[in-house]
């Protein structure tokens, strides 16, 4: 039951999506993804004794309500949470997505084209730059002189020309102040000031040693002659703000430790070398364990296969590891012998076997 919900979810999303584009374009027709949502949803709301959604406006009318009106009882999606709102799909949405779609669902087209690249033309410097570039918090929103300077580092032309469209123009810079966590830009929403549609970032505040608060955010410091330019929100939601926990752990790790960011081309996050051998970790930031639950199941088994070894390792970095999380992630993932561990219990766990050899 619970798969055929998740494809009922995953299929509503991606028509959403779709049905957004083609708001915005000239195109006469109405996908037909929109149709085959319409009709999965009303097979839906009927077995559940609901109103059938039979024309495009009913069935967005319920996909704008909490889920709980028209998915019924579950254990994956927030019964409160519509799919969409203030036009855009809604954060659950976002995680949602993150968690049981593909990554071209949610990843800006510049960076899947710069990994396929990389992965067909073994050019593993130029990945490690532009994804370091891209989680840069201080290159998050920026005038046209720092972008260039970054840019020129670049030295693989087909990846700058990417790294490039990764941002988009910013003149209205001076409405918004600058996320002390991220370095992107804050919106007031409701009077309080918010970090992007997801506003991962205020859930973050008070958490591991930040010390910061969106609501205290400053002015960004550009003059008006700069010309500005900040990353694609997608870049900022997929990219940015889970490579900042990311960088620390690297960092963290680089001061007793030789590491390797993206090793392979992006098999993993972060490589550490120990005495006795390689150890490769994938850190993962889902607000939910659900979440993570649900992308081990779903890898294939080569993918899934060092996990079941000593080789490789689930990061849950401190910020996202509440109390209970790697209980749930670890239980519910026996099966395949896999142990999530938090970014604390990773550091904690390495001392020791390094200390006495
Ligand atoms: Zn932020």
């Amino acid at each position: 039951m619970s798969n055929e919900l998740q494809e009922l979810i995953y299929i509503q999303i991606r028509a959403l999506i779709q049905f957004n584009y083609y708001l915005r374009s000239s195109n006469a027709v109405i996908p037909d993804i929109v149709t085959v949502a319409r009709r999965r949803l009303t097979k839906h709301l009927l077995q559940i004794g609901k109103y059938p959604a039979l024309g495009v406006n009913e069935w967005l009318r319920y996909l704008v309500e909490p889920s709980e009106h028209w998915l019924g009882n579950n254990d994956i999606f927030d019964p409160l949470s519509p799919l969409w709102e203030e036009g855009g799909l809604s954060r659950e949405a976002e995680w949602f997505l993150e968690a049981y779609g593909l990554p071209e669902d949610f990843q800006e087209r510049p960076v899947l084209k710069v990994l396929t690249y990389c992965r067909e033309e073994d050019e593993q410097h130029g990945y490690v730059l532009f994804r370091s570039l891209l989680t840069n918090s201080h290159l998050a929103v920026i005038n046209q002189k720092t972008l260039t300077e970054a840019a020129g580092k670049i030295v693989d032309s087909f990846i700058r020309h990417q790294y490039l469209s990764c941002y988009e123009p910013f003149d209205e810079w001076y409405i918004h102040k600058k996320c002390p966590c991220c370095g992107w830009s804050l919106s007031i929403h409701n009077g309080q000031w918010r970090c992007g549609r997801s506003n991962t970032c205020s859930e973050l505040e008070g958490y591991y040693l930040s010390k910061w608060s969106l609501q205290l955010a400053e002015n960004f410091n550009f003059s008006s002659e700069d010309q500005v330019y900040r990353l694609l929100p997608g870049i900022h939601r997929f990219i940015l703000v889970p490579g900042i926990p990311e960088s620390r752990i690297y960092q963290r790790l680089s001061q007793r430790y030789e590491v390797e960011l993206y090793p392979e081309k992006d098999e993993f996050d972060i490589r550490v070398y120990l005495k006795s051998g390689t150890l490769d970790l994938d850190v993962k930031c889902f607000k939910r364990p659900r979440h993570l639950v649900e992308y081990i199941n779903k890898l294939s088994n080569s993918k899934r296969e060092p996990f079941q070894t000593n080789r490789a390792k689930f990061v849950v970095p401190n910020e996202y590891a509440f109390d209970g999380y790697l209980e749930q992630v670890n239980s519910q993932t026996k099966k395949y012998q896999i142990q999530a561990v938090s970014e604390n219990q990773l550091l904690r766990m390495l001392e020791p076997k390094e200390k006495f050899r």
